[in-house]
């Protein structure tokens, strides 16, 4: 019951004008934000369809101590979500009118001329389908399991597993109860969207993570060989951090940064649960951060992973800020541009990997192409995952060189990634890049549904840039 009253409390919260949905989840203190900030937004999607709802089976009429936003929230889930998990009264009550609301769901298709509930969106609602068509990415986490044991888990569980998909459409077709390795990231499994692990054991254990196949590109493509002394510059609430560290297995030093406590917080826990050692977390603005002090002597990589208007998130809700203002967007780019130069500072730097989950080139091509204009020839763009489909806006010669990800070309939120490497002396050795991927991708390799899995030997194969 916990997650609707926090869901309750936070739409009306937003109603108030008390903030935004991602504040008012964050200060809700909630232990599973992503579950909650979920429920949140897709029950504001379909609000209008849950007002016609409760007033058609005369909802509040029959419970008159029942909330609006906890009704809203329940009967979201009931009939659109995971269907309740609550125990207790909420349960007994919404037995009680689940005939009733299913009836009325059934009248509200028929009056539409509609089969699918989702038909029942006003066009602008429909047309930001939420995460409702992006697949539900779970990065199994190395440090504590393998791919091979979390697909078993998972087949044990009911799950039929298909291979490696061989396409992006394989990823889109994907339903019921089956899942696929990924076409281009090593670690991660594709489930169908909607898929709810946050209950899972392997989730709750810290053994797999619930992370948006887009925002694991950045760690991915940093990619620190182990040992090394890593920078995440905006880190929390550190699935990055967490990707970062499995990717050192654990051996080196990850100095993360964030200036949010609360969002820190979170982020010392989710460390914990999945077995990260070897970190520094600090709760510091990184551009206070001294390059020239000697701790950070060793640092070749860093992650830098910016505050961002968020407009490539697919799960943007009514009443959140569509589009940033002009002089908000100036705001963030300006931040984002300092910050990366501050990144750049780092005399022992080689590699640099900068994200935003925002669509605007001022946040992305234009802060790359400014801050390489200012440090002249030191570093340069990297070309790369050239087979990524999605690639960065033509704002100047090269930028092609930039990754982009979206729900329709990506099956992802949207997304921008750059590389950028030192120049000349101290330049980083070739860099090497996990290119399972990429040879897929050449090859149209692809285990075919239906075709019995091949046990994988967790050999790594790697490839120069
Ligand atoms: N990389 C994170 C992850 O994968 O979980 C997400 C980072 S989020 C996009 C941006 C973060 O930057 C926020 O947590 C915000 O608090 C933090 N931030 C904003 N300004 C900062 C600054 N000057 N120094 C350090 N962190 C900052």
């Amino acid at each position: 019951m916990a997650l609707y009253s926090a869901a309750a409390a936070v739409l009306e919260g937003l109603e108030r004008g008390d903030g935004g949905i991602k504040t008012l989840v964050y200060n809700s203190r909630f232990p599973h934000v992503r579950q909650l900030y979920a429920l949140v937004a897709e029950t504001l999607r379909y609000s209008p369809v849950l007002e016609k709802l409760l007033a058609g089976a005369a909802l509040l009429q029959a419970e008159k101590k029942l909330p609006l936003q906890l009704a809203k929230v329940l009967v979201y889930d009931l009939l659109f979500g995971k269907g309740l998990k609550c125990g207790g009264r909420w349960k007994a009550l919404a037995r009680r009118h689940r005939a009733r609301l299913e009836a009325e769901l059934a009248r509200l298709k028929v009056q539409q001329k509609v089969s699918r509930n989702e038909d029942l969106l006003a066009p602008a609602q429909a047309a930001s389908p939420g995460a409702s068509q992006v697949p539900r990415y779970v990065r199994v986490n190395t440090l504590k399991t393998c791919v091979d044991d979390v697909i078993d888990f998972f087949k044990r569980q009911g799950y039929s597993y298909l291979g490696r998909a061989a396409s992006v459409e394989k990823l889109r077709a994907l339903s019921g109860k089956k899942f696929l390795l990924d076409l281009h990231l090593p670690e991660l499994l594709v489930f169908p969207p909607q898929t709810d692990f946050h209950d899972n054991v392997l989730y709750t254990s810290g053994h797999i993570i619930l992370q948006d196949k887009a925002s694991c590109l950045p760690a991915f493509l940093l990619s620190p060989v182990a040992g090394s002394h890593v920078i995440d510059a905006c880190a929390a609430p550190g699935n990055k951090t967490s990707h970062l560290a499995a990717l050192l297995k654990n051996k080196g030093q990850i100095f993360a940064f964030d200036v949010d406590t609360k969002r820190l917080a979170t982020m010392n826990t989710m460390l914990m649960r999945a077995g990260v050692t070897g970190f520094q977390l600090a709760q510091q603005d990184f551009l206070t951060v001294d390059p020239g002090d000697p701790k950070y002597s060793k640092v070749t990589h860093l992650l830098l992973d910016p505050s961002c208007s968020g407009s490539g998130m697919v799960t943007r809700v009514p009443g959140e800020e569509a589009a940033p203002s002009p002089e908000r967007l100036q705001a963030l780019a300006g931040f984002q541009r300092r910050v990366l130069s501050h990144a750049l500072s780092f005399p022992a730097l080689r590699r640099l990997v900068y994200s935003t989950c925002s669509l605007h080139r001022e946040e992305n091509e234009d802060v790359v192409h400014a801050v390489l204009q200012e440090q002249g020839s030191a570093f340069r763009l990297v070309n790369a995952f050239p087979s990524w489909p999605c690639r960065g806006l033509a704002a100047f010669p090269g930028a092609e060189c930039c990754l982009r990800a979206s729900p329709a070309d990506t099956l992802t939120h949207g997304f921008f990634v750059a590389v950028l490497e030192r120049c000349g002396e101290g330049a980083a050795a070739p860099s090497i890049l996990p290119v399972a991927a990429e040879e897929n991708l050449q090859q149209g390799e692809g285990t075919e549904p239906g075709a019995a899995p091949k046990k994988r030997k967790r050999k790594k194969q790697w490839v120069k840039e």
